[in-house]
């Protein structure tokens, strides 16, 4: 039982994760707020007639100080959150003396605005809280410095006007980033939990996955040879004389079940050693894999069968090569099993073709053919569509697990009485 409790989650990995969030955030605001100066220049040169001089000077600081600093910003080793706290200290020397060159009229005007300015920072920002705590003290004591030396507004007026609206809008900007931050710590701490839980589920799913395939390759492999030893003793039996022809006839079915549960065994086998290896890229020559099936087809077919081969194109394809002759071996010896019993002369055709993105393997006969709504059932582990011919089912199924693991595709076309093709898909970008 997989179970994460969120203090398990490395407080240094959040903090890590969330500087590594908020960086390039902080960036991009550090940028807009210096760009702002330009235009916000033009605001103070139409609003103040004194010292303008003065004010050109803090914008431009305003202006390059970040740009240069974020330009530098790896050499020196800070990052955004720091970045855009000097520009704030910056903006807040600079907001502090214009508040006091202001006449009391128009100082509303701009605490308003650097109001705004304050609570869409906290929206944006996601830094620590001294920052932000910092920011407001330094903004204040440069406040009173310049109201000492330049204000000409009555103390009383500039507390009402200037100082209760731009540090309330300072305060509720801090909550803001502090909640915020809150929120973000929380939901990355839910993140790294979920991540950490589903990486140990999937370490745990492979551990069982490899068990239960190693179960399986050890429980078939162990039957196998009992099996054939059974085999061979029915062979043995049913060759002494004494035997009555209804025993030698008991005898032949047995030997039927024991080739049926052999080939069971050795689809599972199949399918185990399909999961449990990794896919091996070599080539593979066509002619070759028409020998193997070629001196296969000696055993299940008993020449009633014609084989027809056509190569067009590709003679050499760079594929997993026993995961391919698995694949052609299994719908070569469907074709055959389930061909017609009638009169009509039986075949199996076996062609390749390219197209500009695949390799096509196509493997068609004029067989029994299979009903369309049993077309895509016929792939299920141990689906049979009748059990009138000996099989386990278990064939297309391997069949399209192992075109899964290759990236390639199969596809059936087939008729009842008709025949049927089935075309394998193999992507070329693996040739
Ligand atoms: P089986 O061991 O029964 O052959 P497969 O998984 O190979 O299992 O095939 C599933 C079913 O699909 C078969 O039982 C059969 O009914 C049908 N089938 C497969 N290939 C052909 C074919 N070439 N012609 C007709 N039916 C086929």
């Amino acid at each position: 039982m997989i179970d994460i409790t969120l203090q398990e989650v490395k407080q240094d990995e959040i903090k890590k994760e969330l500087v590594a969030r908020t960086d390039q955030n902080q960036v991009n605001v550090t940028i807009a707020g210096a760009i702002a100066q330009a235009f916000w220049f033009i605001f103070d040169f139409m609003l103040i007639e004194q010292n303008i001089s003065c004010l050109f000077i803090g914008r431009l600081l305003v202006l390059f100080i970040p740009l240069i600093l974020i330009l530098f910003r790896k050499k020196v080793g800070l990052n955004g959150s720091q970045c855009f706290l000097i520009t704030s200290a910056l903006l807040s020397v600079l907001i502090s003396y214009i508040l006091n060159s202001y006449d009391e009229n128009i100082l509303l005007i701009y605490v308003f605005c650097y109001s705004i300015l304050f609570v869409c920072a906290g929206a944006l920002a996601n830094w620590e809280l001294e920052y932000s705590l910092i920011f407001v003290v330094f903004s204040l004591v440069t406040n009173l410095i310049f109201y000492n030396t330049i204000s000409t507004i009555p103390v009383d007026v500039y507390i009402v006007k200037c100082l209760v609206p731009l540090y309330s809008s300072a305060l509720i900007s801090l909550l803001m980033i502090n909640n915020r931050r809150k929120i973000l710590i929380h939901e990355l701490k839910i993140t790294r939990a979920l991540e950490l839980s589903n990486s140990r589920l999937e370490e745990q799913k492979n551990k069982i996955n490899a068990e239960l395939d190693f179960l399986i390759y050890s429980i078939s492999h162990d039957l196998r040879s009992p099996l054939m030893s059974v085999k061979g003793l029915i062979t043995l039996i049913s060759e002494t004389e004494d035997i009555s022809e209804n025993v030698k006839n008991y005898l032949k079915m047995a030997n039927v079940s024991i080739d049926r549960l052999d080939q069971t065994i050795y689809d599972i086998l199949e399918y185990s050693k399909n999961s449990r290896t990794d896919v091996q890229f070599e080539k593979l020559n066509i002619r070759e894999l028409v020998e193997l099936i070629n001196s296969d087809l000696k055993f299940y077919n008993d020449n009633s069968v014609d084989f027809q081969i056509n190569i067009i194109g590709a003679e050499e394809i760079y594929a997993d090569k026993k995961r391919i002759i698995t694949v052609v071996k299994n719908l070569v010896s469907n074709a055959v099993k389930y061909s017609k019993t009638s009169s009509e002369p039986s075949f199996v055709k076996f062609e390749t073709r390219q197209t500009p993105e695949y390799i096509e393997l196509i493997v068609s006969d004029n067989g029994i053919g299979i009903p369309k709504d049993q077309h895509q059932r016929i792939f299920e582990m141990f689906y049979r569509v009748s059990s009138r011919r000996n099989g386990s089912g278990l064939g297309l199924f391997i069949v399209k697990e192992i075109l899964e693991k290759l990236g390639g595709t199969i596809t059936v076309e087939s008729e009842p009485n008709i025949g049927s093709t089935f075309t394998v898909r193999l992507p070329k970008s693996y040739q």
